[in-house]
């Protein structure tokens, strides 16, 4: 078995990546930069974002693990002080040819553009915003309208981004099994004129949403923490991405909900 390390870049990440490194060869692992089996993100949730995008045409078998050194994260759910015991681990795993992986979804769109249709694949979210406007458009699904949207922009989540940005604009946290994406929005205008539902909505797998802005908007769309600016779109579909996820490997049980309780909520009991 091989892996690679993707490091934030600070101090303390590449001192641990230089640690790992030792400790995994120890138990018999090859660094490969290429092609690896596992790939370790040292630094925060925000780096297994460029991990994943890094690797992302690799999904099929490439697992990923997380060390945080800085807050617990949900991706970066390992302790700098246990980086001995996960090399342990991952040795034992590798010599048993037995790698525990969970697999959560991931949310795939398609930008129309006159030119053709690009698709793409976020871990966490997409959204769109308005570049030097407010964001206008039609929000339709499964290819009926269901709202005409003015404000900030919409944000497309997946299960595993729920806990991110999508948290932030008041959306519910879903659970990684659930093969779902979730709409919510960014600071909508509601008036008599312009009504949105105002409520995040979580699509199940075989629905789609498009979303159509008004033409000719500057439109700021990002992927994870990739942003791109675009005057170009037609319509952007998006959906749980079908037949592709992503795998995380686990070499010992922390249940979701922990994450959840460990990052927002802490320790204290009656
Ligand atoms: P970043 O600094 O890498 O990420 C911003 C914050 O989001 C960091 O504290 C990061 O944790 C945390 N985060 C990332 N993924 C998470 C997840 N799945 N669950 C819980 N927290 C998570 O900023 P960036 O480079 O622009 O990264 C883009 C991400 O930032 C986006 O995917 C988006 O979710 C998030 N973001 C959040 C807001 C908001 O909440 N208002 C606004 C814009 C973007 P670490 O410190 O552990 O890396």
């Amino acid at each position: 078995m091989n892996y690679n390390v993707v490091n934030r870049g600070d101090e303390v990440s590449i001192q641990l990546m230089n640690t790992f490194h030792d400790l995994i060869q120890r138990q018999g692992l090859t660094l490969e930069e290429n092609n690896p089996d596992i790939v370790l993100s040292i630094g925060g949730d925000g780096t297994m974002l460029h991990a994943f995008h890094r690797y992302k045409e690799q999904l099929d078998h490439i697992a990923f693990v997380g060390i945080h050194t800085g807050r617990l994260g949900f991706f970066a759910d390992w302790k700098p002080d246990e980086v001995e015991l996960l090399a342990e681990l991952m040795g034992e795993s590798a010599r048993q040819n037995d790698l525990r992986i969970v697999k959560y979804p991931l949310v795939e769109i398609q930008i129309m553009t006159p030119h053709g249709i690009e698709t793409q694949l976020a871990l966490n979210e997409f959204t769109l915003k308005g570049a030097d406007a407010t964001l206008v458009a039609e929000l339709h699904i499964n290819d009926e309208l269901l709202e005409t949207f003015r404000g900030d922009g919409i944000c497309i989540s997946t299960p595993s981004g729920s806990t991110a940005y999508n948290k932030s604009l008041g959306g519910a946290i879903v659970h990684p099994s659930l093969d779902a994406i979730q709409i919510a929005e960014i600071a909508s205008i509601n008036n008599r004129v312009y009504r949105t539902l105002g409520s995040p909505i979580l699509l199940p797998k075989h629905h789609h949403c498009d979303i159509y802005p008004r033409a000719g908007q500057n439109i700021v769309l990002t992927l994870d923490h990739i942003c791109l600016q675009r005057s170009d779109i037609v319509s952007i579909r998006s959906m749980t991405a079908a037949g592709k996820k992503v795998k995380f490997a686990r070499f010992r049980p922390f249940p979701f909900w922990s994450r959840v309780r460990e990052a927002f909520i802490g320790y204290e009991r009656l």
